[in-house]
């Protein structure tokens, strides 16, 4: 075939090129770095077996890590090919190409042949809470009594284990009488799937091992359609993954992989590193090809990034260059807290920008160890009107028990906030039914008086027993329940009045967070998050992530001592992120936008500037655990790292708050990720705060210079322009000085710092009642 393959195979080095037009009838691994092409070279494959090779576009299957990246690549290899693909479900005769997650693709095949071993195509995907739900149900019947979070959970996850247990490992290793009973356990939720017609997620993968294992017409037609097998992140595929794929090749062996040991980042979920060499073992005959220059990290991010990974005992030697220039150094700041972390952030994305060192703000990312943490850089953004989208959760202000814990503070606030009292009737669940709602709002029209005060007249004829049945259009039992929910709203009124004046606060009265956490307890919310909540092996990651975002807006609110004011701060940001600043990912705009994610998220893809933000040693590694657990943490900043282009930042907090009886406390921070400390320090600009520059003055910095405070330039270009440690304090910012901003005009200092060569980050109060964080540099502040 002589079809002009050029366009395919023109923009490949030499042995990305070797990897695409390798032998079609021979299987294939590419082990190689981050940024070395291996996505790019997957790609390329799939376009040159159909051009070259003439394979139909249908006879291909490509796996890809998420839906999104399934897209692009099909997206990629319509253009290399200048065709275009119908989607899976058009019946119009256009080329197909099956491209999508393993997940995606055991359904479609589920949907079309399951019925041989008893699946009807009319399956339904069993949600997690669903999962949870059933576990709990089943153990109540075995044990008599409502089980808690923990043993739901618990057995949730033995029963995944069991399901995706390797030739009956388990049987050996656990103890005979907890195998019986998880087995009994698994025998009886398993059944009640399937008269349901549910499949859950580890099933999905299973029950399409088991069609392709029994059913040979299946395995035949199957073997038969996909010549090709291509799968990309081999590193993260479980072994239940591997058997399909290599019961799916069996025929024609034309299995091309491509993965990356050191990005195995998916262990916790039973990803299965030992794939790599099962490969091996199963294709004996394959080609392994290695990729070793980096397109994508400049070379320093690229040897930060290599020096942070070669701590890792576990791993094959492997060599990494990259074709780029050196660029600019990596850049470790230490901020005093996390406030000054998201407004560091944001101004240092601001000066990237006006420097034209960054195009659009789609060209950055924001990376960090666990979804709470996206909060205050959610909030700075907004603040300073810079769009971003979030790739993996719901915005901060969306989340389900943010907004219940807010609409709490809103009736305390305003007793005439309906819609608030509407949330929070029955959230968490107390058996007031949509039918006493309604009766109840029937209660009130008929008073005219608004939710919360018509529940205080209920609770009142209730305590004088004027509510015979039916007396006031509703039943006893439903006035019971209201009466108690009024009982406990009256207690938290009591409890809130000292929140409700808008005078200045005494020194060291109590702030908003108290008030929060009294209702956290007295509603039993977290009880409630933990009962509620479900998702299937990964349950309990779910429910440590809502309560790690309670955590957060318990500690946000640590600052006001106003109900009210806090509250405003609330509205006014959830209302801006609704109106366009923070949601540019609805499609609605088109307005590019910074991308806000974990470092789980950012697997396989890039941008031009990566900040990773709250390095700090006790959140990456999170886990005090095993020499294994480490080890994957390491990774995952590894594979944070290299998502960068030109511009990497890693910052860690000095102090945080962290919560201690329902109050929180500002306290030393665990001090910067130990795994930054592999860097070389020729590779990185390191700026400390200057308290802890001082903790640490002794044996790293000469004494400190003293520095004008009032030096104006960017500060970005400053920063990257320092290569010492900054050293001790210059000059002292205290609060009640009265300042000029450049930017927002006269204003008050509210919150003091020192400053320092990279400039002070101070609260400012202004004219117009705003509060902002200000860098004294940036936004060149004058005392006057
Ligand atoms: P990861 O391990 O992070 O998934 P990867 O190995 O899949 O990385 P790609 O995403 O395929 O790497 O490529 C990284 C970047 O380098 C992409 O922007 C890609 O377009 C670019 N690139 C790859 N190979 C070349 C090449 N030969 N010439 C120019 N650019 C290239
Ligand atoms: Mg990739």
């Amino acid at each position: 075939n002589n079809s002009d393959c050029s366009p395919i195979l023109e923009s490949l080095n030499e042995y990305q090129r070797h990897a695409v037009i390798s032998d079609p009838n021979q299987a294939c691994l590419v082990l190689a770095g981050p940024g070395s092409g291996k996505t790019r070279v997957l790609t390329h494959r799939v376009a040159y077996l159909v051009k070259k090779h003439n394979v139909s576009p249908y006879r291909i299957l490509a796996v890809t890590f998420t839906n999104k990246a399934a897209e692009e690549m099909k997206k990629r290899v319509a253009e290399l090919l200048g065709i275009k693909f119908s989607p899976a479900w058009a019946q119009d005769g256009g080329p197909r190409l099956a491209l999508g997650t393993f997940h995606s693709i055991s359904a479609r095949i589920l949907r079309k042949h399951g019925s041989e071993t008893g699946i009807t195509s009319d399956f339904v995907i069993c949600d997690t809470s669903d999962t949870r739900q059933l576990i709990s149900r089943l153990l109540k019947n075995e044990q008599g009594s409502t089980p808690d979070y923990s043993s739901i959970s618990e057995a949730v996850a033995a029963i995944s284990k069991l399901k995706n247990d390797r030739d009956g490992q388990l049987e050996k290793f656990w103890p005979r009488r907890v195998w019986r009973r998880i087995n009994e356990l698994r025998n009886l939720y398993d059944k009640e799937l399937r008269a349901m017609n549910h499949l859950d997620f580890d099933d999905l993968l299973l029950e399409t091992r088991k069609l392709l294992q029994t059913s040979e017409r299946v395995r035949g037609t199957l073997q038969e359609t996909y010549e090709h097998v291509l799968v990309d992140e081999w590193q993260d595929t479980n072994h239940v993954q591997f058997d399909i794929v290599s019961l799916l090749s069996a025929k024609h062996e034309n299995l091309f992989v491509v993965g990356d040991a050191d990005q195995s980042i998916y262990k916790f979920r039973g990803a299965d590193s030992g794939n790599l060499e099962r490969f091996m073992e199963e294709f004996p005959n394959a080609a392994k090809i290695a990729l070793e220059e980096n397109y994508r990290s400049s070379g320093c991010i690229v040897a930060a990034a290599q020096a942070v990974i070669e701590g890792n005992t576990d791993r094959p030697s492997k060599k990494m260059t990259t074709v780029n220039d050196f660029g600019a150094k990596v850049i470790l700041r230490e901020t005093l807290d996390d406030r000054q972390e998201s407004q560091y952030v944001v101004s240092t994305v601001k000066s990237l920008l006006r420097e034209n060192s960054l195009r659009s703000y789609s060209d950055v990312a924001i990376l960090y160890r666990t979804n709470a943490q996206s909060r205050l850089i959610e909030e700075a953004f907004i603040q300073n009107d810079i769009p971003y989208r979030l790739l993996s959760g719901t915005k901060f202000y969306d989340r389900q028990e943010i907004r219940d814990l807010v609409a709490y503070l809103r009736v305390l606030s305003n007793p005439a906030d309906d819609t608030a009292f509407r949330r929070i009737v029955n959230t968490p669940p107390r058996g007031i039914g949509k039918k006493t709602q309604e009766e109840f709002e029937q209660f009130c029209l008929e008073r005219q008086v608004p939710l919360v005060l018509g529940l205080s007249e209920l609770l009142k004829l209730y305590t004088n027993g004027d509510v015979s049945d039916g007396a006031i259009g509703m039943g006893r039992a439903a006035t019971q329940k209201l009466a108690g929910f009024a009982d406990m709203l009256s207690k938290l009124q009591k409890r809130s009045e000292s929140f409700l004046s808008d005078e200045e606060p005494s020194p060291g009265s109590d702030c908003v967070d108290t008030l929060l956490t009294a209702i956290i307890e007295e509603v039993g919310y977290r009880d409630y998050v933990e009962k509620r909540e479900g998702n299937g092996s990964a349950a309990s990651e779910k429910v440590l992530e809502r309560l790690g975002n309670i955590e957060e807006l318990v500690r946000a609110s640590s600052r006001f001592s106003s109900l009210h004011r806090y509250l405003e701060g609330v509205t006014l940001m959830v209302d801006t992120m609704h109106k366009g600043a923070g949601n540019a990912d609805n499609g609605s705009s088109d307005r590019a936008s910074a991308s806000l994610m974990t470092l789980h998220g950012g697997k396989g893809l890039e941008f031009g500037a990566v900040f990773i933000i709250g390095a700090e040693d006790s959140v990456i590694p999170i886990s005090r655990g095993a020499k294994g657990d480490i080890e994957e943490e390491r990774r995952l900043l590894y594979v944070g790292m290299t998502r960068a282009k030109e511009h990497l930042q890693i910052t860690w907090r000095a102090k945080k708050l962290v919560l201690q009886g329902g109050k929180a406390f500002s306290r030393e921070s665990s001090g910067p990720s130990r795994f930054l400390d592999d860097i070389p320090a020729e590779l990185v600009t390191r700026i400390v705060t200057p308290s802890s520059s001082n903790r640490r003055s002794n044996h790293t910095h000469s004494p400190a210079r003293r520095r004008g405070k009032h030096k104006t330039g960017r500060l970005s270009s400053q920063l990257a322009s320092l290569s010492l440690e900054v050293e001790g304090p210059v000059t002292q910012w205290r609060a009640g000085d009265s300042v000029r901003c450049g930017e927002h005009g006269r204003g008050t200092v509210t919150i003091g710092g020192p400053a320092t060569e990279g400039g002070a980050w101070i609260e400012v109060m202004f004219a117009d009642g705003s509060r902002h964080f200000v860098n004294t540099i940036a936004q060149n502040v004058e005392l006057l």
